[in-house]
């Protein structure tokens, strides 16, 4: 397991917050203003970890009060002076990473090795890359302003490093926020209002608030807030636009997806089988991006399921504080009833399920590796996204049909595609309709390249230039006589 220094570190952090974690609003923690809390549960053994706030109305109306209110000050510094800001956070999100590694892995149920080598430091690297945006933000963005108070909801597969997408891009253009962190997972978004105190950063720039989807609602339909940003679920995402329309607001959405993962026979099935691994066992298979849906040319199909399910067998699954789990918990009962049903489904609908004999945890949220082959594209498993550790499989039989397979969905997030024919690969992937395109790996992750999706997946780009401009507005500002050339 990890240090125990470190796990000293989180215990003392629960202990004196033993009473309950309050909202952050204006640079300070306060309790609801209706006096309601709620518990935050370890999904890997049923531990009550903490009690935090449970935001009211009137709570999101005091922190878009606090973020407008800080919004004069932070949108008249310089980049430069903002770049600080961003940078001190990063060093100070570096310095604490084992310390959020471990609270994230208690509060999601993902593996350590996860939440340790891939979600904090990625949150690092995000903040770090926006300081330079900022830096950047007068001679890049010449013509630009910022949008003002934005409104930030997100889910609870990578609870720090989607903080990290929606924050630092929106302080590096000079918008003020106010976050709602999903009800399973909002602890990692107190700590980081911990660092945001420490590294001295203006009151009112970042509030969180947390609670459930009426209390982001309340922060959707906030009269103040000129941007909503939301990564979840393509349901919800779809009220929140339905709700904004008609408004002045600015909307970006992040949702669902089910992402195919093309293998052709010319592939090297080996590094495939392991991208099978990265594609849908990394975090559970709870990644909106997830190769969710394998595509596997016929000609390699068993030579290619017999590597994967020898593979499957050498998955772990378990306590996700271990290093050497490969399987974690999933965030929630209510998410692994969901998957269960969903697998029941499949069954019923005549695929064929195979799980490896891995030994299971006793208690908590687990399930196990799963994979449905002889999957019609046409049922419920080959269109609804599973979000659990379950890859559905299908056969092709040309570069052409795998193409249409491929873009056989409402959704169009991502893609990923194995050949070692990369001139088959390029033309294959300039076909399929995703934000995302992978070739030969997956899951690739980088702060300076715009993520989001197609279709039913939302809208808008998170990351890189594209993700800034969703934080500003264009604004033709001139000087001179009305009505006359300059
Ligand atoms: P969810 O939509 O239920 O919840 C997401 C967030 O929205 C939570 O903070 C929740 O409290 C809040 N919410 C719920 N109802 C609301 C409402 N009516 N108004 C305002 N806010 C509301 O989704 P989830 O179960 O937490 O997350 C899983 C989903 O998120 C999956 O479908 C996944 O594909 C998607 N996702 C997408 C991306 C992406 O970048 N595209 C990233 C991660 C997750």
């Amino acid at each position: 397991g990890p240090a125990p220094e470190v796990n000293d570190h989180v215990k003392t952090w629960l202990s004196h917050h033993g009473k309950g974690v309050g909202h952050y609003i204006g640079g300070a923690f306060v309790p609801s203003s209706g006096g309601g809390s709620f518990e935050v549960h370890n999904p890997a053994n049923d531990t009550v970890l903490v009690r935090v706030a449970e935001g009211t109305a009137a709570d999101i109306d005091n922190a878009v009060a606090a973020a407008r209110k800080a919004y004069g000050g932070w949108s008249k510094l310089t980049g430069h002076q903002r770049a600080r800001h961003l940078y001190a956070l990063a060093r100070l999100v570096q310095k604490r990473e084992r310390f959020l590694a471990v609270l994230e892995s208690m509060d999601n149920g993902k593996p350590i090795r996860e939440s340790r080598d891939i979600d904090v430091p990625l949150v690092a690297r995000h903040f770090y890359h926006h300081a330079g945006w900022a830096e950047l933000a007068e001679t890049e963005f010449p013509d630009h302003a910022p949008l003002g108070v934005c409104g930030q909801i997100i889910p609870w597969n990578f609870p720090l490093l989607m903080l990290a997408w929606k924050i630092a891009p929106a302080l590096a253009a000079g918008n003020t926020v106010v976050l709602k962190p999903a009800e399973f997972t909002p602890l990692t978004a107190l700590a980081f209002a911990e660092i945001c105190q420490e590294a001295g950063l203006p009151p009112g720039v970042v509030n969180i608030v947390t609670g459930d989807g009426a209390t982001g609602a309340a922060l959707v339909a906030h009269p103040d807030v000129d941007k909503i940003a939301f990564t979840g679920s393509t349901e919800v995402g779809r009220l929140i636009r339905q709700s904004t329309a008609g408004t002045g607001k600015k909307l970006t959405l992040e949702l669902g997806g089910k992402s195919p993962f093309v293998v052709f026979e010319d592939a090297d099935l080996d590094a495939a089988v392991e991208g099978v691994v990265d594609a849908i066992w990394f975090n559970q298979g709870q990644v909106c991006c997830a190769g969710s849906r394998l595509l596997v040319q016929e000609g390699v199909a068993e030579r290619f399921y017999a590597k994967l399910r020898a593979r499957m067998e050498t998955l772990r699954v378990g306590d996700p504080l271990d290093k050497s789990t490969d399987i974690g918990a999933i965030v929630a009962p209510v998410q692994l009833q969901r998957i269960r049903e969903l697998v029941a489904k499949g069954q019923a609908e005549g695929a064929t399920l195979w799980q490896p004999k891995t030994q299971m945890p006793g208690a908590g949220c687990f399930f196990p590796p799963s994979l449905f082959t002889e999957v019609e594209p046409a049922s419920t498993i080959a269109e609804v996204e599973i979000f659990g550790p379950v890859a559905v499989s299908m056969t092709f039989r040309t570069p052409g049909e795998a193409v249409e397979l491929a873009n056989n969905t409402r959704y169009g997030l991502a893609a990923s595609i194995w050949s070692e024919n990369l001139n088959r690969a390029l033309e294959v992937a300039a076909k399929v309709k995703a934000g995302v395109v992978w070739i030969n790996c997956t899951n690739l992750f980088d702060a300076a390249s715009g993520f989001g999706g197609y279709r039913e997946s939302g809208f808008g780009r998170e990351g890189g230039r594209e993700g800034m401009s969703e934080y500003l507005v264009h604004k033709a500002e001139k000087s001179g006589v009305a009505g006359k050339d300059s």
